[in-house]
Parts: structure tokens; C-alpha cells; sequence
């Protein structure tokens, strides 16, 4: 539990609150960054995947047709909001939106989260656990669809599970190194988080499960996957160096789709920082450095 949960992020989205909380648990002491180049999704920029699975569980509304070309809207809208973003840092990218897919129509696919919910599921114990067995079902199933071969499996240090052998065939067919794996499910009308699961580590695949169709949300946690963080303070975050620097990042950038990711899209940019961490620029000014990480940092230069 300790070494997984530290890889997650997420939106928790409140609805009575009008606004989200998140937080990011990290580990405590000196770290360097590496948020580039590792794991599945290794760097923004070029040719991206963002493959959509959209998922119908027992305790989420049933994905209708409807509901899916609203959410793939949604997903397109981010996917160009974050290539015009890219532009900015002169990053060539482009984002092909994917999707699961039986005779050219997207059916969802039916499995349950183990503990009712995604929050049920996440916040129990071995919750992370939990949830990659939920991910690696629906993978096998989405592989079904795929003829049989022999794609090249991700390099990790674990035995290949249906969702590094389905990543390996996205890998595969759209001939690009960076795929980035994010599962729907239908929670638009209740209070739901969304999560992005081992962004900072090479021994599982990094994967997103989205709760909510804003356009804002999606790249939030597509961002995750390419290295960004949390930049907003939460309950959760406890330690009063960690709310500080928090704040600090808040007030510098006022308009960060990795802290106010309940606003609308079109309203938000990305900061300096999240553009260091995911890659798009080389290095990150020294007053940021100073504030954010701690004086132990090993900034890796990109
Ligand atoms: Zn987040």
C-alpha cells in the first residue's frame, strides 16, 4: 500500500462543494524528478495515443450512445486544448484519440469494481492493488478484439498483464512509443474522484480511470500520465510545508489546469512547472525550484 499509493493522483470531484479537492501523496525525504521518460507514457510530444475504454459498472449509469459522443467531445476538445498548449513551448505533438471498438461501434465493456465504487475501490486497503486487477480484466477483454500476435510487451519488471500486452498492441498498431490508457466510467450525476496510477514508476503500466466528462478533468489526468503533478491543496495534505508550497504554486499560477481543474478549460493554461515536469521545457526557473522542492533536489535536466 505504502509503495503504491504514493504513485497516485487524484481529482476527487465533490458536487455539493461546487468544487473539487485533490491531493498527491509523494514520498517524503529528497527524490529527484523523473517524470520524463519512464513507464508507458515516456514524453509528451510527436505522435500520442489516448485510447479510451469506456467501462459499465454495477454502482455507475450505463454508457449510452449518447452519453460516449458527448464524452469523446469532451476528450477531443482536451486533446486539442493540450496540442495548442504544446505550440506554446514550440513542441511538435499530436494526439490521435483511439478508442475500443466492435464492428466500428463503441460498446462498453461490463466489469464491476471490486468494492462497489472507484473511491470504494481505490481508498480500501491494497486499494491500487485492487484496481490494477480491475484494469488488467477489462484489457484482456479489449484485447479480444485484436487478432492474435506476438507484439513486443513493455519492458517492465514484472510479468506481462493484459493491460502491458493491450498497450504493447496499441503500441503495435499505431506504431508510437507513447499510448496513454485511460478508462470512462458513467459518474456524472454522483460524487466520484477520478485517479491517474503509477505516473512515477517503471514496474507497472500507468493508466487513468475519468469519472466526469469536463474537458478540463480529462487533460488534468492525461497530464498525470505524462509526468505532471497535483498542484492544489486538499484535507489530505497534512504536512504544513507541503500546503505552503502549494499555496505558493497556486498563487504563481493562477490559471494551472493541475490546480483548478474544476474550471472550465478554455480558462486554464499550463504553468512553467507542470511544463518542466512533462517535458516541454529544459528547465525550470531557480525561484521555482527553490519554492517547490526541497534543497535536496537533483533537478534532471530534460
Ligand atoms: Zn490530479
Amino acid at each position: 500500500m505504502k509503495t503504491s499509493i504514493r504513485n497516485i493522483s487524484l481529482v476527487v470531484f465533490a458536487i455539493v462543494l461546487t468544487r473539487c479537492s485533490l491531493f498527491h501523496l509523494r514520498p517524503k525525504g529528497d527524490y529527484h524528478i523523473a517524470s520524463v521518460e519512464n513507464n508507458v507514457c515516456k514524453k509528451l510530444e510527436k505522435k500520442v495515443i489516448m485510447y479510451c475504454v469506456f467501462v459499465d459498472t454495477k454502482y455507475t449509469n450505463s454508457w449510452t450512445t449518447f452519453d460516449i459522443e458527448s464524452a469523446l467531445d469532451s476528450v477531443r476538445k482536451a486533446m486539442n486544448w493540450i496540442e495548442d498548449q504544446a505550440d506554446l513551448s514550440d513542441i511538435g505533438l499530436n494526439i490521435k484519440v483511439d478508442y475500443h471498438q466492435t464492428k466500428k461501434k463503441v460498446v462498453p465493456i461490463r466489469q464491476n469494481f471490486p468494492r462497489k465504487t472507484l473511491s470504494g475501490t481505490l481508498l480500501s486497503v491494497n486499494g491500487v492493488k485492487y484496481l490494477d486487477r480491475w484494469a488488467d480484466k477489462i484489457g484482456k477483454k479489449v484485447l479480444s478484439v485484436y487478432p492474435k500476435d506476438t507484439s513486443t510487451i513493455t519492458a517492465t519488471k514484472v510479468k506481462p498483464k493484459d493491460r502491458e500486452r493491450l498497450l504493447a498492441k496499441l503500441r503495435d498498431i499505431h506504431k508510437t512509443d507513447n499510448v496513454a490508457l485511460v478508462y470512462f466510467v458513467n459518474n456524472y450525476y454522483t460524487d466520484e474522484i477520478s485517479v491517474a496510477v503509477h505516473t512515477a514508476q517503471d514496474d507497472s503500466p500507468e493508466y487513468a480511470v475519468v469519472s466526469f466528462k469536463e474537458p478540463s478533468v480529462i487533460a488534468h489526468e492525461f497530464l498525470h500520465l505524462f509526468g505532471a503533478w497535483d498542484l492544489y491543496i486538499t484535507p489530505y495534505d497534512n504536512a504544513r510545508k507541503a500546503r505552503k508550497k502549494k499555496s505558493f504554486a497556486m498563487r504563481e499560477f493562477p490559471d494551472e489546469i493541475m490546480a483548478f481543474a474544476d474550471r472550465k478549460i478554455e480558462s486554464l493554461e499550463i504553468s512553467p512547472l507542470t511544463r518542466y515536469l512533462i517535458g516541454w521545457d529544459d528547465n525550470l526557473d531557480p525561484n521555482y525550484v527553490k519554492m517547490i522542492f526541497n534543497k535536496k533536489i537533483r533537478l534532471a535536466k530534460y
